[in-house]
């Protein structure tokens, strides 16, 4: 039986592609497939596959009869691919990879092939909800003790997946620059607010969960079922202002400190790509609580985390300008979640709220226990009191306008071919106004 961490002669690490940039392609060798929608040169968007240094036409591949036609597939959105049941996604990922991987293809496949530079890349989906997870428990205690120090984990952390509800339309794909929010913020020590630029921009390392195939309004998904109902993954960078969040969070959580604009990568690394690693999540700690029944299966405990290693990247205008290489903030791994994806899915539909194709999860920021692990500047900062040099000497307690984030993530698995999630990146503006 195929289940959601069954790999398939799509993973053999010893498959190769005819598209010689796959070959040891860091992010999109053969082994990945990751969706996306792109326009060639100007031209209409339309879903695309990328493999080493470029992107199939899947859609000029579906009227030249070489993969079966799909109605999914002709779209300028993935929501429809991504509505598709798991059996119909690792059948199109056969056929997707066995044209990429015979030779005997490569005349009749090439012309569909466009060179990636040259694309415009666009958002995967249309995504009508997206919603924001805290699953990341070192995240959780650090922030939570500088907002709340002699308690920074509140009493419902270890027994729900805490979350909120973002905002859809400010998600944009890597490149697209972020302007320089401007709301309330109110020092400790004013009478009364200001409202001007933010003076704490951060991000926020995360990973993005793209749902699959939705649930009913009124009918919950099963913790067994919830991995058919993830079609993907992406990164998520959920830009943060500080000072807005401080004075805004209580009593409703989030709002304005976090929806002027989130970046994510453009491509979606299907749940089939990840099947190889996949591992278990790690023991919770002694005195912990179980997880109550409906978030609690021993088969995602066995394979319901993620192998990846994310890492975040920093460059000023003045470290581009002297054509230096971007600094490394942190890197650490995505299992220091709390709560497995599969759960964050089960528990938003636990209530029968009803999930979406194309809807956005966000896991949260992902920290590590140790600062070489930490996935926001608040952590790396101490809430901006230790400031960071930079490589030109310059310093940030915070991010500066022309700073350049950039996040990235490798699966790895022993046996298995890495692979990657592309670039998250995205520049900052200044404030308008
Ligand atoms: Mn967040």
């Amino acid at each position: 039986m195929t289940r959601w961490w069954t790999t398939d002669e799509t993973h053999d690490p010893a498959r190769t592609s005819w598209v010689e940039s796959a070959q040891g392609h860091g992010d999109f060798p053969i082994q990945n497939l990751p969706y996306g929608v792109f326009s060639p040169n100007g031209a209409e968007a339309r879903i695309g596959v990328a493999i080493g240094d470029m992107i199939l036409d899947l859609a000029a591949c579906v009227e030249a009869g070489l993969i079966a036609r799909d109605a999914a597939l002709l779209h300028p959105t993935l929501n429809a691919l991504m509505a598709l049941p798991g059996v119909m996604r690792r059948s199109l990922r056969r056929a997707i990879s066995a044209l990429l991987s015979d030779p005997a293809m490569r005349a009749t496949v090439t012309p569909h092939l466009h060179v990636a530079g040259d694309c415009t890349l666009h958002l995967p989906a249309q995504i009508g909800d997206y919603s924001d997870f805290y699953v990341g428990i070192h995240h959780a205690n650090n922030i939570g003790r500088q907002f709340r120090p002699d308690n920074p984990l509140l009493p419902n952390y270890k027994y729900v997946p805490i979350g909120y509800h973002g905002r859809a339309s400010s998600i944009r794909p890597s490149g697209e620059a972020l302007v320089r929010p401007c709301g309330q913020r109110k020092a400790p020590d004013a009478d009364a607010p200001v409202y001007g630029p933010t003076a704490r921009l951060d991000y926020e390392l995360e990973l993005g969960v793209w749902v699959g195939p939705g649930n009913d309004l009124g009918s919950p998904i099963g913790i067994h079922d919830a991995a058919e109902h993830i079609a993907g993954f992406c990164l998520l960078n959920d830009w943060s202002a500080r000072d807005f969040q401080a004075w805004e969070y209580q009593p409703l959580g989030p709002f304005l400190a976090k929806n002027f604009h989130s970046t994510i990568s453009p491509w979606v690394v299907t749940a089939e790509a990840m099947a190889p690693f996949r591992i278990a999540q790690p023991a919770r700690p002694d005195g912990d609580p179980a997880p109550l029944p409906y978030l609690a299966d021993p088969v995602d405990q066995a394979h319901g985390a993620l192998g990846l290693t994310l890492a975040v990247y920093l460059t000023s205008a003045t470290m581009r300008a002297e054509g230096m290489a971007p600094m490394r903030l942190s890197h650490g791994p995505a299992s220091n979640m709390y709560w497995t994806v599969q759960q964050i899915v089960t528990h938003h539909a636990s209530n029968g709220c009803n999930l979406m194709p194309g809807d956005l999860l966000g896991t949260g920021t992902i920290s590590a226990p140790l600062r070489e692990g930490f996935g926001s500047l608040m952590e790396l900062s101490a809430g901006g009191k230790e400031p960071l040099t930079l490589p030109t000497g310059e310093t940030r307690a915070f991010l500066a306008d022309g700073d350049e984030v950039m996040l990235r993530a490798v699966a790895r698995a022993d046996g298995f071919m890495s692979i990657g999630f592309g670039e998250c990146r995205a520049q900052i503006l200044p404030a308008r106004g």
